[in-house]
Parts: C-alpha cells; structure tokens; sequence
C-alpha cells in the first residue's frame, strides 16, 4: 500500500490559475521522493496540499491509507519543516521541540523522552537550553527538523528547508537530513528548485513543470535536458 496516494489532483487558485493539473503519485513507506522543478511549476502547492495547508479543487489525498482532503492539518499524520524555520523567538530549543507533543497533550516523561533522542540524532543535545537568537542557520534548521522528528508522524514534508543556508552549509545539512532519513526512516517528501539537491537525496525524483508530472524516476534513471 502507498503510504501517500496522490489522485489527480488538482490546483485551481482564484483569479483561474491553475497550478497543479491532476497529478498522480504512489509514495511508498520509508521512501524518500524529491519533487524538483523551476520556480512556479506547482511543487509548493502540492506539498501544501499534501499537508492540508491549501485546498484541494479536485481529485484525492490519502495518507496512510485515509483519505485526508477533509481533515485539518493538525489531523494529517505528517509533519512539515519550512524554509524560515518557523521556530518559536521567545521559546527555548527544548520547548519548541517539546511544544507540538505538549499541545497534543503526551506525558512529560514521553515528551522528555523524545526530545532527548531527537536532540542526539541531531548532535543539538547542548543547544537545548538556548533561544533561536543565539543559533546559527545550520542549528535552527536542526531544531526545525528535531521538531518534526519528535512528532514522529507518518510523513515528513520538506519546503526548500536549505534555502536560507549558504552553499557550504547546504552541502552539509542534505548529508545530515540524508543522515536523518537513514536514521528515523519516515516516508519524506521534499521540495526543492535545486537539482543537484533532488539527485543527491532522492529515492525517486519526480519532475515538475507547469503544473504537471514530467518525469518519474531514481536519479540513475533521469534523463538530462539541455
Ligand atoms: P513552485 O513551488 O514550484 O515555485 P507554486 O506551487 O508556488 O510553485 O506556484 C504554482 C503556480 O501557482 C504559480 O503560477 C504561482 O504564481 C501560483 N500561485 C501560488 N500561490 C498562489 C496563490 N495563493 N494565489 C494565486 N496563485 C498562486
Ligand atoms: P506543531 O506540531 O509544531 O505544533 P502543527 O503541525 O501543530 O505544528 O502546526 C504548525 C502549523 O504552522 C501548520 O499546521 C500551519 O498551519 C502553520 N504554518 C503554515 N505555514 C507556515 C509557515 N510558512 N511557517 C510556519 N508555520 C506555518
């Protein structure tokens, strides 16, 4: 069974754009699927609908088996890292790790406990006690992703995470997501306009352009266009 089933699904924004134009995607458990392609050709969106963020005009999502276009996002059984971090200013790196599970209402002990085995997947154990002020870019993307791991979700979504690095810490954090993936295993789907960055995470890589599926494939298997 996919672990996340994508049935012609399509974008129709107000004003007529469509931006996703029936798309059809069989995920598998554990997979690691990079969607790549130039900027406007619909990746965003879909990931965003994938994660319930945007509306779905037409067609299906299923995560896990469930179809999911009706169920909010704090439902969907995933959890989603942004290019800005979205870390919270005035929190510790402990508590916005620990927020999500505390909002959930898991045990302290549990909450602890998680948090500490993200934090030493991450190598972030001694930043725990400091505020996003005092990290570098490489750290909050860390904490970013240690908060997604903890939730431990069905599926993590990644939106353009490296965006905001420089290139030298770009190549680092694909090794340690790269890392992380081999690590926790969670079916991953990410986002990026960078194609040197689909090649080097991808199980497969899915193609977009405007607004459609181009071509599938494992990176080997990828035909190059000039
Ligand atoms: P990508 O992530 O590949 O850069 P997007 O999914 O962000 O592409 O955008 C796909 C298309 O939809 C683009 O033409 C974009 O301008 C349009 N679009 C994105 N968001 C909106 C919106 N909120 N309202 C109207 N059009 C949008
Ligand atoms: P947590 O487990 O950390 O509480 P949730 O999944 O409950 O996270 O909520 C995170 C929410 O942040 C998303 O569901 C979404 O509504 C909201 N969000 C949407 N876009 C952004 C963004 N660009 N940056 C930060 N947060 C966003």
């Amino acid at each position: 069974m996919a672990q996340v089933k994508l049935n012609r699904i399509v974008k129709e924004y107000e004003g007529g754009v469509q931006a996703v134009k029936g798309i059809d995607l069989d995920i598998a458990d554990h997979e690691f699927v990079v969607l790549v392609g130039p900027s406007g050709c619909g990746k965003s969106t879909t990931l965003r609908m994938i994660a319930g963020l945007e509306e779905i005009s037409r067609g299906e999502i299923a995560i896990g088996g469930n179809v999911v276009n009706d169920i909010p996002p704090r439902d969907r059984d995933i959890a989603m890292v942004f290019q800005n971090y979205a870390l919270y200013p005035h929190m510790t790196v402990y508590d916005n790790m620990a927020f999500g599970l505390m909002l959930r209402k898991f045990p302290k002990e549990e909450i602890r406990r998680r948090v500490e085995n993200a934090a030493r997947i991450l190598d972030i154990g001694m930043l725990l006690d400091r505020k996003p002020k005092a990290l570098s870019g490489g750290q909050r993307q860390r904490v970013a992703m240690g908060r997604a791991i903890v939730r431990d979700p069905k599926v993590f979504l990644f939106d353009e995470p490296l965006s905001n690095l420089d290139a030298k810490l770009r190549v680092q954090m694909r090794t340690e997501i790269k890392k992380v993936h081999q690590t926790v295993k969670t079916t991953t789907i990410y986002v990026t306009h960078d194609q040197v960055e689909a090649m080097t995470l991808a199980d497969r890589v899915v193609v977009m352009n405007h607004g459609v599926i181009e071509q599938v494939g494992p990176p080997t298997e990828l035909y190059h266009r000039p």
